[in-house]
């Protein structure tokens, strides 16, 4: 055709625990699709997770599967009955379609990140969009102002986590909240709950690199170096004579401040502990982070202190808001950015995202032609 595409790069995660970067033709797309140039993606952790134990909880990879899933692009052709985009379009990838179909409960309520048959790219079967070239249903693809870069583009699917989990933990103007991890996750809730109005902002890491990372992100926000050999318990003392001393109060003093509401951005058994002890009576512990199957929890704590524990899986109908932030200005999330490299080096960029050695928060790969 036309098109003049150059050879496809793809990169994959392989049964074997390898990176391979596989050369092929350009797909084309059919009926409902649209065939985007991917400009931008984020290296995730779960994509790290995939390639390092060629799996993550239920899924895992029979043979080979592209990695990636925080992706933006162009649109360079659409299928027949295409009318939502158009060739030159800049678009964000969502990356979580579900069936869609009116026998779903969750899709007809609108709760279709459960939807049962969700395909969603990067998780094997299904394909993931760190490429050149990809195919998408057309309809899963969010219109985005020019003004936007690729790499914002690509930043709105971490940053729809964090949105979906400030909007379902019900993050208000005043609201002292504690954010436990300052990865990627951890960085853009900070950026999150900044925006919505939050104050104080506490934030934990093992990394001192990372808390001063976040800080620069967030002038105002408090931040807590974990110190293992400390307890859960000792570890929640602290981190709440931090809120009150940031509401200008000494601890002990009568005016004692600990966060309604902890947002958890690690999965690690001992951070949910941190943050169930830190938080206050009848507050929330939102806990974002997966890990392990079975964790043990403080449940008397919790209990006694009538303090809520919530889940989230992903996202839902998050991209038009996400992009209304950005473009607005509310949310500045190119600043977590820390790493970018070229499609080429693709495998390079993964083994870096990886690398604990080496400093970095989100790093992106590129294919600006
Ligand atoms: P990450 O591993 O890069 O960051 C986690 C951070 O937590 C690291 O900086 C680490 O130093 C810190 N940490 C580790 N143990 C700690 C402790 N005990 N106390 C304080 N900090 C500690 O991961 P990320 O990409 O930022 O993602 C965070 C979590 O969110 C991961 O578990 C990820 O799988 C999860 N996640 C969940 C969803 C969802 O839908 N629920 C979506 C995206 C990511
Ligand atoms: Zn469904």
């Amino acid at each position: 055709s036309d098109l003049n595409l150059k050879d496809n790069l793809t990169l994959m995660a392989t049964h074997e625990k390898k990176l391979e970067l596989v050369t092929s033709k350009a797909p084309l797309p059919g009926p409902g699709q649209a065939l985007v140039h991917v400009k931008a993606t984020g290296v995730c952790g779960s994509d790290v997770h995939f390639w390092q134990h060629a799996g993550l909880g239920p899924w895992k990879i029979e043979d080979r599967v592209a990695v990636g899933h925080e992706s933006g692009g162009v649109v360079l052709a659409v299928g027949e009955g295409v009318t939502n985009v158009k060739p030159g379009d800049r678009v964000a990838i969502e990356p979580g379609v579900p069936c869609f179909k009116a026998t779903c409960d969750y899709c007809r309520k609108g709760s279709y990140n459960l939807c049962p048959e969700v395909d969603f790219y990067s998780v094997p079967p299904k394909d993931g969009t760190l490429t050149r070239y990809h195919v998408h249903p057309a309809g899963w693809l969010h219109k985005v102002p020019d003004s936007m870069s690729y790499e914002e583009i690509a930043l709105l699917e971490p940053l729809s986590v964090t949105l979906q989990a400030t909007i379902l933990a019900n993050i208000q103007l005043g609201n002292p909240v504690l954010i436990t991890g300052a990865g990627p996750i951890g960085a853009v809730q900070l950026l999150c709950a900044s925006a919505a109005g939050a104050f104080p902002i506490v934030i934990t890491d093992l990394s001192q690199e990372r808390l001063d990372f976040a800080k620069r992100l967030v002038p105002n926000v408090e931040t807590y170096k974990i110190d293992t050999k400390k307890t859960p318990e000792e570890a929640a003392v602290e981190i709440r004579n931090a809120f009150t001393r940031a509401c200008g109060h000494e601890p002990g003093t009568g005016n004692d401040c600990a966060p309604q509401i902890s947002m958890e951005c690690t999965g690690v058994e001992s951070s949910i502990a941190t943050a169930s002890f830190a938080t206050a009576p009848q507050g929330l512990v939102f806990v974002i982070g997966v890990g392990r199957d079975y964790q043990t929890i403080p449940f008397m704590h919790l209990s006694t202190n009538e303090i809520s524990l919530k889940f989230l899986f992903r996202y839902r109908d998050t991209w038009p808001r996400a992009i209304r932030l950005v473009t607005g200005g509310k949310i500045n999330v190119k600043q977590i950015v820390t790493s970018r490299f070229p499609l080429e080096k693709a495998k390079e960029a993964v083994e870096h995202a990886a690398d604990r050695s080496k400093f970095s928060v989100k790093t992106i790969i590129l294919d600006e032609d």
